[in-house]
């Protein structure tokens, strides 16, 4: 059944429908002919107005074409989703060609890099780490060192006591006690720990920080000794071109003592900001084991000499990665960490 008023909205209907792109087009046209206001509902509701004679012919042709309309738009509908979903599935199937996203790495902390040169530096020659308590007892960290109760040395050294005869470390020292005590000559240790001071952090201070310590006691071991394996340590740590030099000190447990510079290696001893203008850079305190400290341990100063010497890792670190506040080893700012990755 056919009617021309109704053929004409159905015929643009069935093209709206034909050139439709998308399941979102074509449900556009179904709002457009079918919908509330749709071209075909309107005809449909508008029949009354019709002649009498008129009414049933278009009714009949107008029901029709609705229900061939929407049976038109079903089929392309569903047509065009199945489409639709094919395309998402394609652009959303993982490429198994791209290469993986990477996990976070971590870094070593730049005084774990430089405790680990250092160990290295001297296991190759022979020294084996050596390792102590935090917790000491007053004999082992100044007693046996040298140090009596009413030593002035003891002033050098704000401590933290626990007790009265127990302290938190304020050196690796105690450790060369603990190894002769252990064992008999020769030693050759090395000894990285960390240590505590009664201290205030600033820029250059901090309550708890890393030294390590070196021992070698053997029969006719010299000073000469000493300078040539911190010549060597020096080259490894700072370059093949450093120099040293001794400069006369006091510590009550080697005699005699000294402590040493490196040639600065930004200035190479021209004068400059790091070495303030001297030219030379303090990295650590050094000397022969005082006889009375080998006593203490059982040895004969007679039989066995011995050199000792302890720097800090963190006074390292700084003068080899020009860090110039010591509080940032333990901010654990990701910032400054992450330059050292
Ligand atoms: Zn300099």
């Amino acid at each position: 059944m056919t009617h021309p008023r109704v053929d004409a909205v159905a015929q643009e209907a069935r093209d709206a429908i034909a050139s439709a792109r998308s399941s979102a087009e074509l449900e556009q046209v179904r709002v457009t002919y079918l919908g509330r206001q749709g071209a075909l509902t309107q005809l449909l509701r508008g029949l009354g107005a019709l002649p009498a004679a008129e009414r049933p012919a278009v009714g009949a042709a107008a029901n029709e074409a609705k229900r061939e309309l929407e049976a038109l738009l079903e089929s392309r509908l569903a047509a065009a989703l199945e489409g639709e979903r094919r395309v998402r599935r394609e652009s959303e199937r993982p490429d198994l060609t791209l290469p993986g996203r990477r996990p976070p790495r971590g870094a070593l902390h730049p005084l774990t890099r430089v405790h680990d040169e250092i160990v290295a530096i001297f296991a190759g020659l022979g020294f084996s780490v050596a390792e102590g308590p935090e917790i000491e007892t007053d004999y082992h960290n100044f007693e046996a060192l040298n140090i009596p109760r009413d030593h002035p040395a003891r002033d050098m050294q704000d401590t933290l006591y626990l007790s009265e005869s127990t302290l938190l470390r304020t050196h690796t020292s105690p450790v060369q006690i603990r190894a002769m005590l252990a064992r008999k000559p020769p030693v050759r240790i090395i000894v990285p720990g960390r240590v505590f001071r009664r201290d205030v952090a600033d820029t250059s201070h901090s309550p708890m920080f890393h030294q390590v310590e070196g021992l070698a006691v053997d029969r006719a071991i010299t000073m000469g000794d000493l300078k040539g394996t911190l010549e060597l340590f020096a080259r490894e740590m700072f370059g093949p071109g450093s120099r040293i030099r001794f400069r006369p000190s006091f510590f009550p447990f080697t005699e005699p003592s000294a402590e040493v510079d490196v040639l600065c290696f930004v200035c190479r001893g021209g004068g400059c900001r790091l070495c303030k203008q001297s030219g030379w850079l303090e990295i650590l305190g050094s000397g022969m084991v005082h006889p009375r400290v080998l006593t203490n341990v059982g040895y004969d100063p007679e039989e066995v000499t011995g050199w000792a010497f302890g720097m800090g890792i963190e006074r390292i670190a700084m003068l080899k990665y020009g860090i110039d506040d010591l509080r940032l080893f333990f901010d654990n700012d990701l910032r400054f960490l992450r330059q050292f990755a």
